[in-house]
């Protein structure tokens, strides 16, 4: 396995993928867009939280005594404004009682790189907690880049990004800025266009989803 294979899953998975494709088909409309953005936003946190902490607890059946477990670790979402909002939905699901910070990013116009104009973080955070930055693109990677340094400025390293679709650019940034980062996605599509989309791709996550 190369180093990038173990920091990138692709989730092969049938489902997955026949998700994926009705969501890269320009006439799939917002509404079962959205439905299925749903869909592919549980299969693959479930997929990137496949190592989470566990600790084993007893528990009782209505039949007698059993064993089971219980999750350990401190967990962070933290959803970019606005396309993340689907990921966060489903996560939240997943786990009612979760820690969610919103990060919202703007492009800066001077220096081109993504800047924060929301994002609430705690002043210190546990330095073994779980932070999953979902984004649905992973495109130039400048989101990712700036999100992921405002949790680097409060010590948390070996961050999860959770993200339907990548293009090979936009691993790079993130590598490059933060080797430790694992990244779940159901593709690494082949480029992105001169205006920053992904190609093939999906057009634009956030508009398709919110119908605008
Ligand atoms: N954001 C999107 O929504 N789509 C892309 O292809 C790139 C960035």
């Amino acid at each position: 396995m190369t180093a990038t294979e173990t920091k990138v899953r692709v989730i092969e998975h049938p489902l997955v993928q026949k998700t994926l494709t009705r969501l890269r088909d320009l006439h799939t409309p917002s509404h079962e867009f959205r439905a299925l953005s749903q869909r592919l936003s549980y299969f693959l946190v479930y997929e990137s939280m496949k190592d989470l902490g566990v600790r084993n607890i007893g528990v009782e059946t209505p039949v007698g005594p059993g064993q089971g477990v219980e999750l350990t670790d401190y967990i962070i979402l933290a959803p970019v404004l606005r396309a993340g909002l689907i990921l966060a939905e489903a996560a939240q699901q997943l786990f009612p009682n979760v820690r969610i910070y919103h990060i919202g990013l703007k492009r800066d116009e001077e220096t081109l790189e993504a800047r924060s104009y929301y994002a609430k973080l705690p002043e210190s955070l546990p330095p073994d907690c779980r932070v999953f930055v979902l984004d649905p693109m992973l495109a130039t990677g400048g989101s990712s880049v700036a999100a992921l340094q405002l949790f680097a400025d409060l010590g948390i390293k070996g961050i999860n990004l959770v993200n339907f679709v990548c293009a090979p650019e936009g691993i790079a940034k993130v590598h490059k800025h933060f080797p430790d980062t694992r990244i779940t996605t159901a593709s690494i599509d082949e480029k992105l266009n001169e205006v920053g989309y992904i190609v093939p791709g999906l057009g634009d996550a956030g508009d398709r989803i919110f119908g605008t």
